[in-house]
């Protein structure tokens, strides 16, 4: 069985406690900082912290390892960069995800914006639900988790969806913030303590008529590593640099600005090809495949670093492969082709399941996965 998730997300204003201090996370507008704001969240990072700042998979920012006596210092910090939501209560509804290719002055920029300014109209919803903003020319974000989904419609028009759903309800532009807000409190007024995402309310609540008039389309194209229409992206090995490798690629390339994605990777404003050994540059690199939480010391729940052996396993597995510190699976839940799970001391493993599931195998060494050829 899963695993109960922490009932709440790390914000600015509710940093989470973790084996190497404050997890501090950032929610930037439009997934967008600029220049300066990214050079001056490196040296924040430095300063009041490891230096470790982590991508995650809803396109925001987090600084690791900061010290709680400092925790005051980089609020006022980041309050003056622009950084923080007015208050704590509007940071806890800003979860949406935006399809980062978005141009200036497009519907996508537009609609981002009116979100935002509505915020309050929100009702209270749990901690990990999410809007995903999708109304590109290029459907972008049909893999990102989320609950309801804008969608691009025929004629200009916008698709607003319960996730779960293979319909939506078409609607002008002027009106999807307002579809979507109606939806999400429907949800709110219909929902049960247990569901607290939308596909599974769906499994127990019927979705009435009104939101169920139009197909969606089953094109999805996620933005790979590598050169795009609107800068160069690059992935984020793990979802983790730190405050060095990131300054150095930013003072090299001075990118406009920096997009944050769902795919935990970076895409630098207005570059060209980049070289660098610290980010993944290529689609075809096999860390891709490789999805691992950061294990102990950084986390209190693990009693075992786990990256160094996913990175040793990349390209050793065909399709998906999860090392995880233990069964919640942080940074992949969801199904692996092959799941590595660290419990009393050795591996389990479990293929084509979760973390959480039944291993059709236990006790496996660090080494006798690395060196047997018939383990994985
Ligand atoms: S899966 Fe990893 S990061 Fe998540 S609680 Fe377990 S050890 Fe910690």
């Amino acid at each position: 069985m899963r695993p109960l998730a922490k009932g709440w997300c790390p914000g600015a204003y509710t940093p989470m406690a973790s084996g190497d201090g404050l997890i501090v996370r950032l929610r930037p507008r439009l997934s967008r900082l600029s220049l300066q704001q990214g050079l001056d969240i490196c040296d924040l990072a430095e300063r009041h912290g490891t230096g470790v700042i982590e991508i995650t998979s809803k396109a925001n920012l987090q600084l690791r390892g900061i010290r709680q006596e400092q925790y005051e210092d980089i609020l006022n910090a980041l309050l003056a960069l622009g950084l923080l939501d007015e208050t704590a209560e509007i940071e806890s509804r800003h979860n949406i995800v935006l399809a980062p290719d978005w141009e200036q002055g497009s519907l996508s920029q537009t609609l981002a914006e009116e979100f935002y300014e509505r915020l309050p109209e929100l009702p209270e919803l749990p901690a990990k639900f999410s809007f995903a903003l999708d109304v590109g020319k290029t459907r972008r974000l049909a893999a990102v988790s989320s609950d309801i989904r804008m969608e691009q419609s025929e004629n200009g028009a916008v698709l607003v969806c319960a996730d779960g759903a293979e319909m939506g309800l078409s609607v002008p532009p002027n009106d999807a913030i307002t579809a979507a807000i109606k939806l999400a409190h429907w949800f709110a007024k219909t929902g049960v303590a247990e569901h607290k995402r939308m596909q599974a309310h769906l499994q127990t609540q019927v979705l009435p008529d009104e939101w169920q008039t139009q197909a969606r389309t089953s094109h999805d194209a996620p933005l790979a590593p590598g050169p795009s229409d609107i800068g160069f992206v690059l992935g984020v090995p793990f979802g983790q640099t730190d405050s060095k490798h990131l300054r150095q690629l930013l003072l090299s390339h001075t990118p406009r600005a920096i997009r944050l994605t769902p795919w935990r990777s970076l895409i630098l404003e207005g570059t060209g090809h980049i070289k660098t050994p610290h980010f993944i540059v290529n689609h075809t690199d096999t860390l891709l495949a490789v999805q691992a939480c950061p294990g102990a010391p950084s986390c209190t729940s693990a009693t075992v670093e786990t990256r160094n052996l996913a990175r040793a396993l990349a390209g050793q597995t065909s399709g998906i492969l999860h090392v995880s510190g233990c069964s919640k699976g942080c940074a992949h839940p969801k199904a692996a082709d092959i799941t590595l799970v660290r419990e009393n001391g050795q591996f389990s493993l479990i293929k084509k399941g979760c973390s959480w599931d039944e291993p059709s195998r236990k006790g496996l060494s660090a080494d006798e996965i690395l060196n047997s050829t018939d383990v994985l």
